[in-house]
């Protein structure tokens, strides 16, 4: 990942993706507040380039931005955990089914990829990359299915499960569990719609199943040490 102190300032898309890290990782708690300028002080940027990285977070699902009191890491409720994994079973089967009929060899060799790094990531214990490769699989298929209306609303919703799945996993090291995409794969090098769709219905559902849906109490860390690795 790129280095908060490099020489050159980090563009929006890093100070918003390095933010992201720290969500998914829990290093910032739901709930948590971004001050603009606290932000800026920490990437060496203006609070313009800052607003522009929490607006674009705000947008996927990760902050909520309150008029006159800033902006919050959101905290999804059990309902709203339960709703996004709801949509994502309407949408992604069908999806991975459409996918199935037209998936090249490109197309293949990108997914393995994503599985690979998913992998690596792991390794390095950053769960929270981890996380958000095991989500980009998903919103590839919905790219090679060529539903670009679907694949926008999945950018939205897979980033909100990659933050319920933060919250409310049970076991974190069974992320690694990546049997599932590696299924889904060779379904889609087979063009066996039939398949894809059924295994990306039960994909989802595990995950859903493998969540602990309680309330819990959160800890409370400074953004400084939030960002720090
Ligand atoms: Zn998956």
């Amino acid at each position: 990942m790129a280095s908060v102190t490099s020489a050159k300032p980090p563009a929006v898309e890093d100070i918003a993706a390095q933010l992201t890290e720290a969500v998914l990782e829990h290093r910032l708690q739901p709930g948590a507040k971004l001050r603009e300028d606290e932000v800026g002080e920490i990437f060496g940027v203006s609070r313009t380039l800052v607003r522009q990285a929490l607006r674009a977070m705000a947008y996927e699902g990760l902050l909520t931005i309150e008029k006159n009191r800033g902006a919050f890491v959101a905290k999804p409720t059990l309902k709203e955990a339960r709703e996004v994994f709801q949509a994502r079973a309407l949408l992604e089967p069908t999806t991975a089914r459409a996918a199935a009929e037209r998936t090249t060899d490109a197309d293949i060799a990108l997914l393995e990829q994503h599985i690979e790094e998913e992998h690596a990531a792991l390794h390095r214990d950053e769960a929270g990359r981890a996380l958000k490769l095991s989500g980009d699989f998903h919103l590839e298929i919905a790219r090679i299915a060529d539903q670009h209306t679907i694949e926008q609303f999945l950018r939205q919703l897979v980033a909100r499960s990659s933050l319920v799945i933060a919250l409310y996993w049970r076991r974190r090291n069974a992320l690694c569990e990546s049997n599932a995409h590696h299924a889904l794969v060779d379904a889609l090098r087979g063009g066996d719609g039939d398949s894809a769709e059924e295994l990306m219905k039960g994909h989802l559902m595990d995950i859903f199943s493998q969540l602990d849906l309680r309330d819990r109490d959160e800890g409370t860390t400074s953004l400084k040490d939030a960002l720090k690795r």
